[in-house]
């Protein structure tokens, strides 16, 4: 198993607490660092300071009410900051070996492998807070999510429950702890917890991956069960489609010849129109004649009914004519037998 050991360089903060200007703690030199000042100077808000950036998320824990309380609230003579923002520079000595390392078994490599690219085995981590509530984190001067945080820390001692910060009071706190209670704390020192959080994560995977299994199972199952009735419904689409096929071409071949006798049929219509044209304009000539022949009939009708009624006069006054004659006749008789009577 390997242990990995990061040395802590620097502390930026701002607007963190009782740092309302950017302050920045270096710890360049070799052996021990001590922070000396009076009561309520601000020492312990500089490890308050490092468990935040480190993903704390207990108020509590950082000696406040609530979260946003961490930024700097003001004093009679200055307003408060509405922003915290605390960054810690890290390094890993043994980097050049431990990205090798990386390289070789990327899934152990998981601290290494993530700041090779920052170089030197050098790794920034940040937190911001806003006064609204909104919060960001940035691995490598990039956002990253809280879990990144810590899993990257993970069995360095320096993630929630680490030992590698103990404040005031803490160590009575671990001494009167419960056995289990301090095996947590042995195990994360001896880089157990990282891979008891693999172990569980591969269990979430391993247990996911049974129900995934399961389902498919119940899938297999199921669709073998579809799979005869899709068979003979798949063959029954396949004869409808032949059937369907040989009717198109029987229907074409049909069609085709319906065609061609239309055709003719409609090349005979034609002739026998042509012929009925004709037959229809010698009959249209043949009744003009006729209309022509009808008409001097008419005028002759005419000619002899006017004829007949001027013959008609005539012997009305022919009649009229003999009558008076025969009435001078019977008058002159009459007179002639009264002559002969008397003579
Ligand atoms: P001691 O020696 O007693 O342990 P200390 O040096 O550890 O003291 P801290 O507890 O780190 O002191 O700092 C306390 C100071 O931080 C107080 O003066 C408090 O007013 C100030 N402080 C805490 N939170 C804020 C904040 N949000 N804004 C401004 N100042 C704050
Ligand atoms: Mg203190």
């Amino acid at each position: 198993m390997r242990c990995i050991l990061l040395k802590l360089k620097k502390v930026e903060l701002l607007g963190f607490k009782s740092f309302a200007d950017k302050t920045e703690i270096s710890f360049n030199g070799e052996g021990i660092a001590a922070v000396v000042g009076p009561n309520g100077c601000g020492k312990s808000n500089i490890s308050d300071a490092i468990h935040w950036v480190l993903g704390e998320q207990s108020a509590r824990t950082l000696r406040s009410g609530r979260m946003q309380d961490v930024i700097f609230n003001g004093t009679p003579g200055r307003k408060p900051t509405g922003l915290a923002e605390v960054r810690l520079t890290l390094l890993d000595p043994d980097w050049a070996q431990n990205s090798a390392a990386a390289e070789q078994r990327p899934a152990e490599g998981g601290l290494a492998s993530r700041y090779t690219e920052a170089g030197e085995g050098i790794i920034t981590v940040a937190r911001r807070l806003f006064a609204s509530g909104e919060s960001e984190y940035l691995l490598n001067d990039r956002v990253c999510r809280l879990r990144d945080i810590h899993e990257l820390f993970l069995g360095t001692g320096l993630g929630p429950d680490s030992y590698a910060i103990i404040e005031q009071g803490r160590i009575g706190q671990i001494l009167s702890a419960k056995p289990y209670e301090r095996r947590a704390l042995i195990e994360e020192a001896a880089g157990v917890t990282k891979f008891k959080a693999r172990r569980k994560l591969a269990w979430a995977k391993l247990e996911s991956s049974k129900q995934n299994l399961a389902r498919v199972n119940d899938i297999l199952e199921e669709v073998s069960r579809q799979l005869g009735s899709l068979q003979r419904q798949a063959a029954r689409a396949r004869r409808h489609q032949e059937l369907r096929q040989q009717m198109q071409a029987q229907l074409r071949t049909l069609l085709v010849g319906r065609y061609r006798q239309k055709e003719e049929e409609t090349a005979q219509a034609a002739l026998e129109l042509g012929r009925h044209r004709g037959a229809v304009r010698d009959l249209a000539e043949q009744i003009e004649q006729q209309e022509a022949a009808l008409h001097q009939a008419h005028q002759l009708l005419e000619r002899q009914q006017e004829e007949l009624r001027r013959a008609a006069e005539e012997r009305g006054t022919l009649r009229l004519e003999a009558e008076r004659l025969r009435g001078q006749i019977a008058t002159q008789s009459q007179q002639a037998v009264y002559l002969a009577r008397r003579a």
